[in-house]
């Protein structure tokens, strides 16, 4: 082979192997480095303790004095566990985790150096975060923004190569008081459905309402390809998948071999990353159930929303730091190899409190199936109304690979009930109530509410949007997004409705309709003006995409340039604003922020396809070219006729690869008077381009001599370990 590539091979054969321990004991692990509930319950003073208890659980306000000793206390646990530095951790308007390392140290008025750190220092931090998008809210010669400790969120230590830092979960905010993050519109979201569904809740009879949560467990898919391939493949390395390469003879569906087990090297790697995970109180639950060759799957067990959507972003830096160290390079991509399956995250999300539970479980008496419909229902009319709203919070450039290309889920965001629930909605919508299909059913004691089927049943893989049982689970979602958007996203359009539904309830109520009635009319309504939302058959047939759009009236919303525009659609700016989620500016913010990165996204792209194929596929192709000609001379010296055919082939091939490279090198120079006209050429121009110079250099791939060919193939970075 290729002398790279055939050094890869090498050094991969010879890898030593990371020594294996034997796995640790999960009691001796768990949450070793956070200073979450319990750790602060023994070191702090019994009355501050109790303070930080009741901001953590009822979102009070941390008071100053308090943070102070907390301050005191977290450092010096901290510092007992090797920490020198601290960190404010934030999640900006990209995908990433943020961090700004200090010292604990202090330079006193004599010059002389103490270690300190205050709770003002614990609960306002001032990053320069100057260099994160922030869609034109704060230009860079304002004032900065800074960093608030989200009390809610535990502090922890972790190991990085300055050694052991304090990390600091914080949200980041302008001082003008505008979200600049990701955290803090989902704080705020979640406030905003704890407010309304408590109206719901106690409209619906119950006295005692404690503050309502979301819930989220997110489901991560993600490849493994040897650093060695990766190291010599600078899409991998630079945009995090392949830009070229042909189809291995060998798809992921002839592939039985692989399924049997995990390779060794592998394991070695997953048991690191969860007892990496463990000590950080993540309950992380491995799983081997990879669809394609190189792929796997990790899921923690579902926590709090605004703590899961934390945790998932440590779930991915521990996954990418974890890899390295095993010689891994770990691909967050969605799509990091064509023609083999993409990685997603399923986002399971439900919402509860201490009082009455799960609100999205149906629970065991007739009471609480109907409080169930009622929360479902919610969802329907949310999920309908605001359809595009989901859509728009899951594209990114990478996705759209996944969504409205050949992959499901589909870009039309419908809802999976399954047929029992679907059967008790439709009794509910003809006014006849009857029954239910299946045996087992539960009587909810009302007339007008039909019987409840116990169990959800059947599951549909297809439908980007899915009834599970007791919680919603959104399959759409990137393997590399960040879950907040999608939480925002769910728990706003969720306020929204249970608002809707509170409205229509006092009302009814207020003119003496018994409640069994109320509830039943305002899901017969919510049924009929909503219902084109759910969808229970095949969600990759073209027979749906077609009924979606033309009877339906749901979107089709194909391409990230296609979706983001719905965030500035004006019901979109009312009903943020309404629910105190985001203001307009904020919004708007993060329109421009995400297009912005839509647009870098697929040019920096388009520019690597350039140079990969320019010097790196155009020269092999070159040499092959040469080798063949100089044969067939030689051959034809010494009177062999020799069929040209192949050469041919070649020649044309490379000679039309170029001229792609020439078309798509011209397209990049162009201006535009807005963004979204640059989306759409992005999308519509660029995108198919770069597919057009890859057919060829795929095609390429296929003709030139393999010693020729200077990058690692899919057969070797798939198959390999
Ligand atoms: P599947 O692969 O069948 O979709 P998994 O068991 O892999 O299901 O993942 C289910 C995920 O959903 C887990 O993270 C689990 O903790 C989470 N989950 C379970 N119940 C709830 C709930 N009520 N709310 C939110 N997430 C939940
Ligand atoms: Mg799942």
């Amino acid at each position: 082979g290729n002398e790279l590539r055939a050094q890869a091979i090498a050094s991969i054969a010879c890898r030593p192997k990371v020594a294996v321990t034997a796995p640790g004991r999960l009691e001796d692990l768990w949450a070793k480095d956070v200073f979450g509930l319990s750790k602060m319950q023994e070191c702090l003073p019994k009355s501050v303790f109790k303070s930080v208890q009741k901001t953590i659980t009822t979102g009070a306000p941390l008071d100053v004095s308090v943070a102070d000793v907390v301050a005191v206390a977290m450092k010096d646990w901290a510092t007992s566990k090797g920490a020198l530095y601290y960190s404010h951790m934030f999640y900006p308007l990209t995908n990433a985790t943020a961090e700004k390392h200090d010292g604990f140290i202090s330079v006193q008025s004599d010059g002389s150096v103490i270690s300190e750190f205050s709770g003002k220092v614990l609960v306002q931090g001032e990053p320069d975060g100057s260099s994160f998008p922030n869609g034109g809210i704060r230009s860079t010669f304002e004032a900065r923004g800074y960093t608030a400790w989200d009390v809610t969120s535990p502090a922890f230590v972790m190991e990085t190569e300055n050694g052991v830092t304090l990390c600091i979960p914080t949200v980041f905010v302008s001082w003008t008081g505008e979200a600049l993050d990701k955290k803090t519109p989902l704080l705020r979201s979640n406030a905003a459905m704890s407010k309304a569904a408590t109206r719901v809740l106690k409209l619906l009879g119950h006295s005692e309402v404690a503050p309502v949560n979301s819930s989220c467990g997110a489901e991560q898919e993600y490849f493994l390809v040897d650093a060695s391939f990766a190291n010599i493949r600078p899409d991998l390395l630079l945009a995090g998948r392949t830009l070229f390469g042909k189809a291995p003879a060998k798809g992921q569906q002839f592939d039985d071999h692989y399924f049997g087990a995990i390779p060794e090297r592998v394991q070695i790697f997953m048991q690191d990353v969860e007892e990496k995970l463990y000590r950080l109180g993540i309950p992380a639950k491995t799983r081997h159930n990879e669809v394609a060759p190189g792929q796997f799957e990790i899921a923690p067990f579902f926590e709090a929303a605004n703590v899961a959507s934390d945790h998932q972003q440590l779930i991915m830096t521990v996954l990418r730091n974890t890899a390295k160290k095993h010689g891994f390079l770990c691909l967050l991509h969605e799509k990091p190899f064509a023609g083999i399956n993409g990685s997603g995250k399923h986002v399971n999300w439900s919402v509860g409190n201490a009082t009455q539970g799960n609100l999205l479980d149906p629970g065991d008496t007739p009471h609480s199936n109907a409080q169930f419909l009622v929360f479902c229902g919610a969802v329907i009319r949310g999920v309908h109304k605001y359809g595009p709203l989901m859509r728009a919070v899951i594209a990114s450039a990478s996705n759209d690979h996944r969504l409205g290309a050949n992959e499901a889920p589909p870009a039309i965001i419908s809802i999976y009930l399954g047929s029992q629930l679907q059967d008790v909605f439709d009794q509910i919508a003809s006014g006849e109530v009857t029954g239910s299909q299946s045996k087992g059913d539960m009587d909810l004691g009302v007339p007008t509410l039909p019987v409840f089927p116990k169990d959800a049943g059947d599951r549909n893989r297809t439908s980007p949007f899915a009834f599970t049982g007791n919680r919603f689970e959104f399959r759409a979602v990137g393997s590399g997004q960040s879950v907040s958007g999608p939480l925002v996203a769910m728990n706003t359009i969720l306020a929204d409705s249970l608002d809707w539904m509170a409205d229509q309830l006092e009302a009814k109520l207020g003119s003496g309709v018994e409640l069994n009635v109320a509830i039943h009319d305002i899901l017969r309504d919510v049924i009929r003006d909503h219902g084109a939302v759910v969808f229970n058959g095949n969600g990759y047939s073209t027979e749906w995409h077609e009924m979606a759009v033309n009877e339906r009236g749901l979107l089709n919303l194909r391409t990230t340039a296609d979706a983001l525009p719905v965030l500035r659609e004006q019901y979109i700016e009312d009903l943020f604003a309404k629910e105190n989620v985001l203001t307009p500016v904020e919004l708007g913010s993060r329109f421009e922020a995400y297009s912005e990165q839509y647009i870098q996204h697929i040019e920096v792209e388009a520019k690597l396809v350039l140079s990969m194929a320019k010097t790196i596929i155009y020269p092999a192709a070159v040499r092959y070219l040469g080798e063949l000609a100089k044969t067939i001379d030689s051959l034809d010296e010494i009177g062999i006729e020799f069929d040209k055919d192949s050469v041919v082939k070649v020649a044309e091939l490379t000679k039309a690869m170029m001229a792609s490279v020439g078309e798509l090198s011209d397209m990049l120079t162009k201006h535009f008077m807005s963004v979204e006209e640059h989306m759409q050429f992005c999308a519509q121009t660029i995108r198919p381009l770069m597919d057009q110079v890859r057919e060829y250099a795929d095609a390429l791939e296929g003709e030139v001599a393999d010693d020729l060919w200077p990058l690692p193939t899919y057969q070797e970075m798939l198959f390999i370990k």
